[in-house]
């Protein structure tokens, strides 16, 4: 059985904890691998080995640190195929999808190429009689990275570009679901010039991450997984001292105006609501059409495009629209939902609980499942279901339709469609949630923009990446400079101001 341990000081090293979780192929359903999980001692010797080696590397100057950038993205497209093929073996998306994983990782690598730009600071000459007044953007030192199993490549790269890029070392602790593509990104950085200790690896669960939590030298943690643990990754670090932006589940809502284009709006739910098995936290969970006959039509759209949906292993390449779930457990509990559905009197208009795989009865597919008069006091509209799992809520006007998103307690990713330009305005202004689509059911902001949600599904005050990422891995300090030519006569008394 092929063991995975941990990537410290620029190489491999076994775990020495003893103790392992399994690892799966979701489309078999069989052990195809075991994890490492780190003892708080390995978890400290990594963060040992990132603090030696981060003062020389916040010294080198930010254009050499954007060449390590610059040089990862081009192994990343090398090794495109490989990383791809790994990732969907442990995480069972599909193939073009996995590659588009690591796609939207390698596009804020690129973003951090521009790092001598991003990092210059701000200076005011003649502040004041001979005193100029200038900022300068600096890295914590060491930070930390906790990741979810639903892009183990995107997220990672997320967190270790920007934070790498502005001079900090990085401590990654991913999801212990599917460990093996982190490990890989943290050779090609290897591969690409960083030097070593750098970024580490430490696979792990809770322990991990409490060792992160309770580590006197980390300064800022970086979170994504699911509400209750970002919740608690939040209020342990920042009680800790330390910077902390986590982001959590999501329930995302697409409404549908009465003039929208609704083949269009049919296809896009069925994209956005099925495609990854429904696991990504920019899935589209709820659909609300406004008005009876809109939601008649979109229902008679759906049904049959939802029943024709292709599932497979991603080793049946391109012909299939989405794979299994990510384990037996997560298999369990979407279909323990659905269940649940059913009892609270949601029609289920398509029901995907028995389909099995030929030739993959162990695996852990499921097909679609449409739920059409979903009302907001049922659990499955309440909860994240994280499955191939849509809800339609019927809503009479656009104001009721409109206070869905608004009221519930996720704040992640909304959209909606129609051709009003007016309603969408209105739409975009009003809504009180992070990322918003107009026509575009999955709005997740390219590299250059910020990615984060409110509410429930956001805590800390800077998203992801884009500017806000280089916001979070450093910290300003402000300069007021003033040369003996300027200096005046005796000792001022009087806080100075500048009238
Ligand atoms: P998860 O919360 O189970 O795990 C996330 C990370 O936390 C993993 O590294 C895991 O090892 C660790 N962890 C798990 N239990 C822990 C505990 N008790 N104490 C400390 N650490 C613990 O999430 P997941 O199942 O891997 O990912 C799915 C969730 O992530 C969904 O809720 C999804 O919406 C969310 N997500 C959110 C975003 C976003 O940007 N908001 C993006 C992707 C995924």
């Amino acid at each position: 059985m092929e063991k995975i341990g941990h990537f410290i000081g620029g190489k491999r090293v076994e775990g020495t904890s003893g103790r392992y979780a399994d690892v799966f192929n979701p489309a078999t359903g069989e052990v195809q691998a075991q994890v490492a999980l780190a003892s708080q001692e390995e978890m400290d010797a990594a963060i040992a080995n990132a603090a030696a080696a981060q003062p020389a590397w916040a010294a080198t100057n930010p254009q050499r640190r954007a060449r390590v950038m610059m040089k990862f993205v081009d192994l990343l497209n090398r090794d495109m195929d490989k990383l791809a093929e790994a990732l969907s073996r442990e995480h069972g998306k599909t193939l073009p999808d996995a590659k588009g994983d690591v796609i939207r990782g390698l596009e804020v690598a690129e973003f951090c190429i521009g790092a001598p730009h991003l990092l210059k600071g701000e200076f005011t000459e003649g502040a004041g009689p001979g005193i100029d007044m200038y900022s300068m953007r600096q890295p914590l030192g060491v930070v930390a990275g906790i990741t979810p199993f639903n892009f183990p490549a995107m997220i990672p790269m997320w967190k270790f570009c920007p934070a790498l890029a502005c001079g900090n070392a990085f401590i990654l602790k991913p999801s212990e679901r599917d460990p093996s593509v982190p490990i890989m990104l943290a050779e090609l950085m290897i591969e690409a010039g960083l030097p070593e200790g750098l970024l580490n690896v430490v696979n792990g669960d809770k322990s991990a991450v409490d060792a992160i939590l309770d580590d006197e030298t980390i300064q800022a943690v970086g979170f994504v997984g699911s509400t209750p643990i970002a919740q608690y990754v939040y209020s342990r670090a920042t009680a800790a001292g330390k910077r902390a932006q986590c982001f959590g589940g999501a329930k995302n809502h697409m409404i549908i105006m009465p003039d929208a284009d609704l083949d269009q709006a049919a296809d896009a739910l069925v994209g956005a609501g099925y495609g990854a098995a429904g696991e990504r936290c920019m899935a589209v969970s709820v659909a609300v059409p406004v008005g009876e006959s809109t939601a008649n039509a979109l229902i008679e759209k759906l049904a049959p495009k939802v029943e024709a949906l292709k599932i497979g292993p991603y080793t049946a390449g391109n012909d299939v629209d989405f794979g299994p779930l990510v384990t037996k457990e997560a298999l369990t509990r979407v279909k323990g939902l659905v269940d649940q559905g059913v009892k609270e009197g949601a029609n289920l208009v398509v029901d995907g609980r028995g389909f099995s795989m030929q030739g993959y009865e162990d695996g852990f597919f499921m097909g679609g499942c449409l739920f059409d008069n979903v009302t907001k006091d049922m659990d499955i509209y309440k909860t994240e279901i994280f499955g191939p799992v849509l809800s339609v809520v019927r809503a009479e006007s656009y104001e009721e339709a409109l206070d869905l998103p608004l009221s519930h307690e996720y704040g992640n990713g909304t959209a909606i469609f129609t051709r009003d330009g007016d309603t969408a305005r209105d739409f975009a202004s009003r809504i009180n949630i992070g990322m918003v689509g107009i026509n575009v059911p999955i709005p997740v902001p390219l590299a250059y923009h910020t990615f984060g949600g409110w509410k429930k599904s956001g805590f800390g005050d800077l998203n992801q990446h884009g500017p806000d990422g280089f916001k979070f891995y450093t910290r300003t300090k402000t300069v007021t400079s003033r040369w003996p030519s300027g200096l005046k006569d005796g000792a001022e008394f009087v806080i100075p101001t500048m009238k």
